[in-house]
């Protein structure tokens, strides 16, 4: 899987993170976001204060975990990473925050799957620096006090819609990342030949940017799988022919799509006459999960215009159909 990837391989997660940019001048494209970062960070940095709360949201693997450690590293502060589903209680909260020192960063990804009563938690931690949790049940229950020191909350969420209201207000930097564009994933894979000391020329590492569906991480993903095929049909060299030759083999086409995009759009065009139908039905046609669907892929095809959401359902656009080479019915 080229699109939602396997995060469990270790050496694939290595190498990674050695990809990643540590300062925001390493850190490509997002330039509204990287431009309002950068004053909040020497304004909170100037009056030695912690940097106010950030909420990152966007389609998975546009550089939000990545643009975390990089707002850490900026401020000179120590960044603690969790996520949304790994804190179960109020009490795994409390263990993170207990690590906090003055200006540190905590980061949790996913933080729209927060369970509500750590959420609860959260707001006077955000807002005034203290949490109060009862210790202890039934008569010797009893509140207990805590103040922590000011720190910087980054949360990161693919869905800002599903955060509860009283979350949201309180993140008061609030940015949205985009898709990248070519030019700068074009940048990124130059950047990544780099570190992987893997020779690409300008046609390859456009080819590559071409099809990398404006994600750094697919664009990295393709590169690792490219470096291969150059590796065994060639010098080394990464060459847009190359790039062209082994995308192929794995079924990424020109746009970026891979089989699973395709056969989400085929669903709906062979068997629902282009839609509208329900993310459920399609999702059981194809054998995969809802949310798989809704987070990795359907942004990128309602980005490239040949999705539409409707009331009544999914919709396949007449872009769709000309991608896939069929004759999109005008009667319909
Ligand atoms: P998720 O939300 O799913 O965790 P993400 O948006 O946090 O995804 P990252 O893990 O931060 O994505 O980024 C994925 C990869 O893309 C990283 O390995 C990083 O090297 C690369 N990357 C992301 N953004 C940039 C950028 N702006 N410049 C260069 N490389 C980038």
């Amino acid at each position: 899987r080229i699109v939602s990837g396997n995060t469990e391989d270790l050496t694939e997660d290595l190498i990674e993170k050695t990809l990643r940019p540590q300062l925001m001048a390493q850190y490509i494209g997002q330039d509204k976001v990287k431009n309002e970062l950068k004053v909040y960070i020497q304004a909170a940095k100037a009056r030695s204060e912690a940097l106010d709360h950030v909420l990152l949201y966007g389609p998975p693997g546009l550089g939000k975990t990545t643009l975390a450690m990089v707002i850490a590293n900026e401020l000179d502060v120590r960044i603690h990473s969790t996520s949304g589903p790994a804190i179960e209680r109020p009490g795994d909260l409390m263990v993170l925050l207990n690590e906090l020192e003055a200006g540190d960063v905590l980061f949790i990804d996913e933080i729209h799957r927060l369970p509500r009563i750590v959420e609860e938690v959260l707001y006077s931690a955000m807002e005034d620096y203290y949490v109060d949790i009862i210790i202890g049940q039934g008569p010797t229950a009893h509140p207990v006090h805590f103040t922590l020191p000011p720190f910087t909350l980054v949360g990161a969420t693919t869905k800002a819609g599903s955060l509860s209201a009283p979350l949201r207000d309180r993140f008061g930097i609030v940015s949205r990342m985009e898709y990248y564009s070519l030019e700068d994933l074009r940048q990124i894979v130059h950047r990544s030949s780099d570190v992987l000391s893997t020779e690409i020329d300008e046609s390859g590492a456009v080819e590559i940017a071409l099809r990398s569906r404006g994600t750094p991480r697919v664009a990295n993903r393709l590169l690792r799988r490219v470096r291969d095929f150059a590796q065994v049909y060639r010098d080394g060299l990464i060459t847009k022919e190359i790039a062209d030759k082994a995308l192929s083999i794995l079924s990424v086409d020109n746009k970026g799509l891979d089989d699973l995009d395709r056969q989400i759009l085929m669903t709906m065009i062979r068997f629902y006459n282009g839609g509208p139908v329900g993310l459920s039905t399609i999702a059981a046609n194809i054998g995969e999960e809802m949310e798989t669907i809704e987070d990795m892929y359907e942004p990128y095809l309602l980005q490239l215009g040949f999705l539409q959401r409707t009331p009544r359902g999914r919709v396949a656009t007449p872009m769709a159909y000309d991608h896939l080479g069929i004759k999109y019915d005008t009667e319909k």
